[in-house]
């Protein structure tokens, strides 16, 4: 794939030969995936009954210093696998009854993934794609996407550039985000459903507050509101959980209640309907999946 000889997917641009060696997400040529199972833990749009199909790529172009997924994102936990093989995995989710195949952090992976969708999708793939991504992304990555993904389930992380070289080490995270965001919604346009109430097709951008930065969720939140309306959802979620001590003091507590419900309320007074909210309970480490490449 001539595209990882001089890798600029994502806006890293490191321009590294991924045959030979790896830039900052760590990634060679092939795909390293940490595991794949029906998951019931998504917005309920996308898990439903039975789960959503979802496949945990390793490594990550973001590398988030509080990453929750932290052994496939940083550590590369995982098991090289060829692209044959990531086809059979997604067929097997379907046969399993997965309600979409959601690929989580696809990013730098995203020739590999699209030439395995171009076979499949529509043929004997037939259930909806999700593009799960932290939405530091290139546009033109982005467009070898187009019609191969069905819904974009995307971050919208910081507001303020300064928390992105913080924690994330980019200081241009919001301005590709949004860019990014853009041509996801170009892509897939307004949210639609089956009879059932699953998406069949759109785009959730989901906002992880952040202990002590509640101010820059709804700096996201309104952005995202005045910018897209009804026509998307904003999953507002709760759930951050400190696993990696981290230098930064309020990243090594949970959010609280009255933080969470004062991000709630802001949404409210805006006008926000379309929103999924999380309940108590869910900033706990057995919500992290237990990643095991002896499966694959
Ligand atoms: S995908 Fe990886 S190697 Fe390519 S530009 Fe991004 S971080 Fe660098």
């Amino acid at each position: 794939m001539e595209l990882l000889k001089h890798c600029m997917l994502c806006p890293r641009k490191c321009g590294v030969n991924r045959y030979e060696t790896v830039g900052a997400c760590g990634a060679t040529n092939q795909i390293r995936l940490a595991y794949y199972h029906l998951h019931q833990w998504e917005e309920p749009v996308l898990s439903g009954e039975k789960g959503s199909g979802t496949i945990f790529f390793s490594h990550c172009n973001l590398k988030c210093i509080y990453c929750q997924n932290k052994k496939i994102s940083i550590d590369g936990y995982g098991k090289i696998i060829s692209n044959k093989k990531l086809g059979e995995i997604m067929l097997k989710l379907q046969e399993e009854g997965a309600h979409n195949i959601n690929l989580v952090t696809p990013t730098h992976y995203v020739p590999n993934i699209a030439s395995v969708l171009r076979k499949t999708k529509d043929k004997t793939l037939t259930i909806p794609v999700v593009y799960n991504t932290s939405s530091y992304e290139s546009i033109g990555t982005l467009m070898m996407m187009n019609r191969l993904v069905d819904i974009y389930l995307a971050d919208l992380r910081y507001f303020d550039d300064q928390l992105g070289v913080n924690y994330s080490g980019c200081k241009d995270y919001f301005e590709n985000a949004t860019m990014a965001i853009d041509e996801m919604y170009r892509q897939v346009g307004s949210c639609e459903f089956d009879e059932s109430g699953l998406m069949k097709k759109g785009l959730i951008v989901r906002v992880l507050i952040l202990p002590g930065h509640l101010d820059d969720s709804k700096k996201i939140i309104k952005y995202l509101y005045q910018t897209y309306g009804d026509d998307i959802f904003i999953s507002i979620m709760n759930q951050y959980t400190p696993v990696n001590h981290c230098l930064y003091e309020n990243l090594n507590r949970k959010l609280t209640e009255k933080e969470y419900d004062e991000v709630i309320q802001y949404a409210l007074e805006l006008g926000v309907t379309n929103a999924f909210i999380q309940e108590e309970g869910t900033q706990e480490e057995s919500f992290i999946p237990h990643f095991d490449k002896s499966i694959l």
